[in-house]
């Protein structure tokens, strides 16, 4: 078993550790408490023996014996019960701390880490990592203490009466333990392949459930169904293999148990025959005997546990030791953005080492308040163009510059502050439109929000819903059609009132009254901002500053727009020349394109 893991379940409960000790503390008088009746029937029975014998032996005697026994009994109870409300806080304590430790963990990692995980690998590797790690604490306040205190305190009593007893017993428990040992181990190796396979089904699950519409529509449910029963079928599998392997080693060690068991109580009667010992130590060491087997369920109960914990939390702890994106070097510093001046120098790109570069010597630069469109077609990498300003990303080479600092010696907090993105996918959350739009700051003042709710023209619908700016929107906005989607995420990004604006496609799925009168808002937000406009219709760019063809991740061509107009087999120039198509095609009758497009 790797201690490391161990120490570190520990280390992260340090601060429970008053719940440990007072468990422990319980658990050490519950242990000495039942160790009263063992002694009070011995005086018992001794006393009704010599009673028989005809000695005098007043009613007091016993009265007294069985309050003794009443009195341990029920402050037992009342202990046990006690001690039960800390296991139960102790557990609720312990879950808060690990699955906030874990949330935390995950905010801080880079967008990268994201991109190869599923939400439900995510999820359930935490589940697990939690709930495996406070069965095993909780086990140990529960049995650690007892279990030593216990097992010592029994022995030496049974060695005070029969050396030979005690002699068994310490022969028993390093066999039992070590077969335990052998037993979890074993365990633990089949384990980490069933919570490989239990994250995948659990991953492919999620997502089934959070796209439903596609599974339905494409008549999937059957096939996702089977993704899902088949790992299920692998998983039983593999458990069975556990399970007859683990009971296998759980018969060896209890008929170790039970022949060293037999010899022992044959010793005890041999020796109550044979008179070395009265009834009443009889029944004694009977039940000491007996109860010598607790601490060592107890101690394979703890081993097991320790395993599972170790198997379960392998997975949340390599979560926890990824990288966070956090930047410690000395030279980072807080971005300034005085001016609002981009720059891109022989900015290079790949997402992996392992696939090819999507940017290559990409060098451009935005003046202050400046606005630039990237046109291209679609996968070029003019979103990770965006993404990398963000600092979603690093460059592979070259840098980025804002108002004259290298965005890889800023923090990424006053570089995210500094910009306001509408992303390509609206990527609203579940709750109330004003939740929304306040993403930003939700303490803000409620003008604040309509007025950017206004400028992206989201205001009439939104007083439209039933429950206006309270109105729920669903899981990502799923109530919402895509244009009020894409208006509510616009406002988002008017509200945060940020010198740089981003806007990947934003009007997109707009129709083309709405995008007019978004438009329009827009050219109001951008003045005196510096904005990165990603565009593939020319509606939205036709008042830029600079037009930033970009062609397999390269600067195709760069320019005014009027200079870009008639470059031969150039992106603008195509981009002109479908504009002007679409309004011949609505000349003569055919399916419009768009109203703002009619008036350039
Ligand atoms: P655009 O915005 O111009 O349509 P993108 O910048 O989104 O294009 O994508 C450029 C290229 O990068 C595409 O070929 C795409 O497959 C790839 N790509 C985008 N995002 C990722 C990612 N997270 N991981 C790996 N490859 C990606
Ligand atoms: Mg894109």
């Amino acid at each position: 078993m790797d201690m490391k893991d161990i120490i570190r379940i520990f280390q992260y409960s340090w601060s429970l550790r008053r719940y440990y000790i007072s468990i422990g503390f319980f658990v050490v008088v519950t242990a000495l408490l039942n160790l009263v009746t063992p002694f009070t029937l011995k005086f018992i029975v001794d006393g009704l023996v010599a009673l028989v014998d005809g000695e005098e032996i007043s009613m007091g005697y016993f009265i007294v014996l069985v309050s003794i026994n009443f009195g341990a009994s029920i402050t037992t109870t009342f202990i046990s019960n006690f001690s039960g409300y800390l296991g139960d806080m102790l557990s609720v304590k312990l879950y808060s701390l690990l699955s906030k430790k874990y949330f935390e963990h995950l905010l801080s990692l880079p967008i990268r880490y994201f991109d190869d995980q599923t939400i439900g690998k995510i999820t359930s590797r935490l589940d697990r990592g939690i709930s495996t790690i406070s069965q095993m604490m909780q086990s140990f306040a529960n049995n650690f203490s007892g279990l030593l205190l216990t097992s010592v305190f029994t022995l030496v009593i049974l060695a005070y009466y029969s050396w030979p007893v005690a002699l068994f017993l310490i022969f028993l428990f390093p066999l039992y333990v070590w077969i335990t040992t052998l037993s979890s181990r074993a365990w633990q190796k089949r384990q980490i392949t069933i919570n490989s396979d239990m994250d995948v089904s659990q991953g492919r699950f999620l997502e089934a459930i959070s796209q439903m519409r596609a599974v339905k529509a494409f008549s999937r449910g059957l096939y996702e169904l089977n993704l899902f029963s088949n790992k299920r079928d692998v998983i039983e599998q593999n458990t069975r293999d556990q399970s007859v392997e683990w009971h296998k080693y759980d018969i060896m060690r209890r008929l170790s148990l039970n022949v060293i068991f037999l010899g022992i109580y044959a010793y005890i009667v041999f020796q109550a025959i044979t008179k070395t010992i009265t009834l009443g130590e009889m029944t004694l060491l009977i039940q000491l005997a007996t109860q010598v087997q607790f601490p060592l369920f107890a101690a394979s109960f703890l081993i097991d546990n320790l395993q599972k914990a170790q198997a379960g939390s392998r997975d949340f702890f390599e979560v926890i030791a990824q990288k966070s994106e956090v930047r410690q070097s000395k030279n980072v510093r807080k971005l300034t953005v005085t001016k609002g001046a981009i720059e891109y120098r022989n900015v290079s790109f790949a997402y992996s080492t392992e696939t090819n570069k999507i940017l290559s010597d990409v060098s451009f630069t935005i003046k202050p308040g400046e606005k630039i469109a990237l046109i291209g077609q679609s996968g070029e990498g003019k979103t990770t163009i965006a993404n990398l300003l963000l600092g979603f990303y690093e460059p592979t080479k070259g840098s980025i510059y804002i108002d004259e600092q290298d965005l890889s010696q800023v923090t990424l907090e006053s570089l995210r502050e500094a910009i306001a993105m509408v992303f390509q996918d609206p990527l609203l959350f579940s709750g109330t439109v004003k939740e929304n739009i306040t993403y930003a700051r939700p303490d803000s003042r409620r003008e604040d929000m309509i007025r950017a709710a206004n400028i992206a023209n989201a205001d009439g619908f939104i007083s439209q819903l039933p429950l206006g700016y309270d109105s729920e929107i669903g899981e990502r906005g799923l109530k919402l059609s895509g244009g009020q989607k894409q208006r509510i995420a616009i406002a988002r990004a008017i509200f945060k009132d940020a010198p740089i604006l981003i806007l990947d496609e934003a009007t997109s799925s707009l129709d083309s009254k709405a995008e007019i009168a978004v438009q329009e808002a827009l050219e109001h937000l951008m003045q005196g901002r510096t904005t990165m406009i990603i565009a593939h219709r020319f509606s939205t760019i036709k008042n830029v500053d600079t037009i930033i063809g970009i062609k397999k991740g390269t600067i195709a061509e760069i320019g005014s727009p009027s200079s870009l107009a008639h470059k031969k087999n150039g992106l603008y120039a195509e981009l002109l020349e479908l504009q002007s198509s679409a309004l011949l095609s609505k000349k003569y009758g055919i399916t419009s394109q768009s109203e703002s497009q009619k008036k350039v």
